[in-house]
C-alpha cells in the first residue's frame, strides 16, 4: 500500500488554503481581539475570476487552457501579485498566494492589496508563439479586472519580462490612448520597467538575510561572509540570490533546478553553472560537481538554505533532516506550519516569505510610481530605497518578535499549538495595519 506522506497530502488542492488559515490563526491569537466579521474579510478573497479559453497550437490543434486571477484584499490599494504558468496552478493555491501578497504589502508598506494569478500549463513544453497567444488571450479574458488602479500583475514562476511585455501590449491595445505602463510591473526597462526590478526579489532576499544575521538572530552564524549556502531553484530569484550572496562573501555550495541539483563543497563557479545550464538546459553533469536529487539538496549540510522554487518543500517528511542554521524563504510558501514547528524544535531560524522575498513587490511599487510619473530612476536610487525598506521590515519584525515572546506566557494553553516565530511576528504587524485601515475606512456602504 502506498504510504501517504505529508508532502503528498500537503500538495493537494486544499493544503495551500489550510496553510494560510493556520498561519493567520497563529497571528490572530497573538493580537487584540478583532471583530469576527473583519477576520472573515481577511480570511476570504475579495474577487475570484476563472477563465477558460482555446488556443491554436503550433501544430494547428486547438487546446483549452484554464486561468485564474484572485484579488484577496484591496484595503491598502490596488491588487498586486504575480502571474505564474505551471501545471500545478490551482485556485486554492492562487488564493493562498493572493492572501500572502496582502500581508506582504502591508508589512513592507507599499500601497497595494494582495492578488495572484496563473494559467495551468507547462511553459517548458510550449513554444514562444504559444506562450504569447496564451498570455494575450488570458489578459484579454481578464478584461478590466486588471488595470493600473485595480489590479497590477507581475512575473512569477515561469513568467518573465517577455510575458509582462505581452501583458502590457494586450492591455494597451484594449485601452489605447492612455498611459497604460502602470498596468503591469517587471517589464523590460525599454518598455518602462524599473532598473533593478529583475534582480529585486533575489537582492531583497540577500539584504534581509544579511541584516537578520547581523542582528545576532542566528545561533552560530555571525555573517553571510564565509557562510555556506544551498539554493533550491536557479531561475529569476534563485540565480540572483546565488550571485548576490557570493558578492556578500558567502560560498554557494549547492544549487538545483526542476531536474535536480549539483553540489561542490569547495564552492560553485557561478559563471560556469550559468553557462552550463544555458548550453545543456540542466545543471546536472557540470564537471567537478556531484549530482543530487532535489530532496537531497534541501538536506545538504550548509549554514543557509534558500528555497527559491515551489511551495510545500519542507514539511514533516523532511524537516527533521534539514541541517541549515537559517532558512530564507525566497519562494512563496516553501515550509508548511508543521515544518515550522519541527524546524523551531531543532533551533533552525526561518526568515519567512512575507519578509524575505518582499523585495520584488517593493521594486514593483517603485516601477509603478515611475510609470505614473513618467520617470526613470537610477539603479543606486532603486537599490538604496529597497535596502531601507527591507532593513526596516526586518527591524520591526524582530522587535515585535521580542515583544510577543515576552507576552507568550499569557496566552491560553490552546493557542500554543504552534511556536512563536518571525513569520507570526511579521504577520501580526501586517494584520494590525490592515485592521486599523479597515476600521478607518469603515464597512461600505
Ligand atoms: P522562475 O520560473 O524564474 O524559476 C523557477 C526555478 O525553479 C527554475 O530554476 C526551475 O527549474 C526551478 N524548479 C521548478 N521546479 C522545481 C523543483 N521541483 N525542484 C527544484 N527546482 C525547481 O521563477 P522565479 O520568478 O524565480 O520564482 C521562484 C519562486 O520565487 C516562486 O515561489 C515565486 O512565487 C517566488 N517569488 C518570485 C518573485 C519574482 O519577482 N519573480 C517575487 C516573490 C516571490
Amino acid at each position: 500500500m502506498e504510504q501517504v506522506t505529508e508532502k503528498n497530502s500537503e500538495s493537494n488542492n486544499s493544503s495551500a488554503a489550510t496553510m494560510t488559515n493556520i498561519n493567520l490563526d497563529r497571528a490572530l491569537c497573538r493580537i487584540a481581539p478583532i471583530h469576527k466579521g473583519v477576520v472573515e474579510v481577511l480570511r476570504y478573497p475579495k474577487r475570484v475570476v476563472t477563465v477558460t479559453f482555446p488556443i491554436e497550437m503550433d501544430d494547428s490543434s486547438v487546446q483549452v487552457f484554464k486561468g485564474f486571477r484572485v484579488v484577496h484584499n484591496r484595503t491598502l490599494g490596488p491588487g498586486k501579485g504575480g502571474i505564474r504558468f505551471h501545471p500545478d496552478v490551482d485556485l486554492n493555491e492562487v488564493s493562498a498566494m493572493a492572501a500572502l501578497m496582502t500581508w506582504k504589502c502591508a508589512l513592507i508598506e507599499v500601497p497595494f492589496g494582495g492578488a495572484k494569478g496563473g494559467v495551468i500549463c507547462d511553459a517548458k513544453k510550449l513554444s514562444s508563439h504559444e506562450l504569447r497567444r496564451i498570455t494575450r488571450r488570458f489578459i484579454s479574458e481578464l478584461g478590466d479586472n486588471i488595470g493600473p488602479y485595480t489590479d497590477i500583475p507581475s512575473p512569477d514562476l515561469y513568467t518573465n519580462e517577455q510575458t509582462m511585455s505581452w501583458v502590457f501590449d494586450t492591455y494597451d491595445v484594449m485601452h489605447s490612448g492612455n498611459n497604460n505602463r502602470a498596468v503591469v510591473t517587471g517589464k523590460p526597462v525599454s518598455l518602462g520597467g524599473s532598473v533593478g526590478r529583475r534582480e529585486a526579489t533575489g537582492r531583497g532576499v540577500c539584504y534581509a538575510a544579511r541584516h537578520f544575521i547581523a542582528k545576532g538572530m542566528v545561533q552560530g552564524l555571525s555573517s553571510l561572509n564565509g557562510a555556506t549556502v544551498a539554493i533550491q531553484g536557479f531561475g529569476n530569484v534563485g540565480a540572483v540570490v546565488a550571485e548576490q550572496m557570493q558578492c556578500m562573501g558567502a560560498k554557494v555550495i549547492a544549487v538545483s533546478d526542476s531536474q535536480g541539483g549539483i553540489i561542490d563543497d569547495a564552492g560553485l563557479d557561478l559563471a560556469q553553472v550559468t553557462a552550463y545550464k544555458r548550453e545543456h538546459g540542466s545543471l546536472i553533469g557540470l564537471p567537478g560537481t556531484m549530482s543530487a536529487t532535489n530532496d537531497a539538496l534541501l538536506e545538504v549540510d550548509c549554514d543557509v538554505l534558500v528555497p527559491a522554487a515551489l511551495s510545500h518543500q519542507i514539511c514533516t517528511h523532511n524537516a527533521e533532516r534539514i541541517k541549515a542554521k537559517l532558512i530564507v524563504e525566497a519562494a512563496n510558501g516553501p515550509i508548511s506550519p508543521e515544518g515550522d514547528r519541527m524546524l523551531a524544535g531543532k533551533g533552525i531560524q526561518v526568515l519567512p516569505d512575507i519578509l524575505a522575498n518582499a523585495g520584488g513587490v517593493t521594486v514593483s511599487y517603485f516601477e509603478w510610481v515611475q510609470n505614473l510619473e513618467n520617470q526613470q530612476w537610477e539603479l543606486n536610487e532603486v537599490n538604496e530605497k529597497l535596502l531601507k525598506k527591507i532593513n526596516k521590515a526586518v527591524d520591526v519584525s524582530v522587535e515585535r518578535l521580542k515583544l510577543l515572546a515576552a507576552d507568550e506566557c499569557k496566552l491560553p494553553e490552546d493557542d500554543h499549538g504552534y511556536p512563536l516565530d518571525l513569520r507570526t511576528a511579521s504577520l501580526v504587524i501586517a494584520l494590525e495595519k490592515l485592521v486599523t485601515v479597515t476600521e478607518q475606512r469603515g464597512i461600505w456602504p
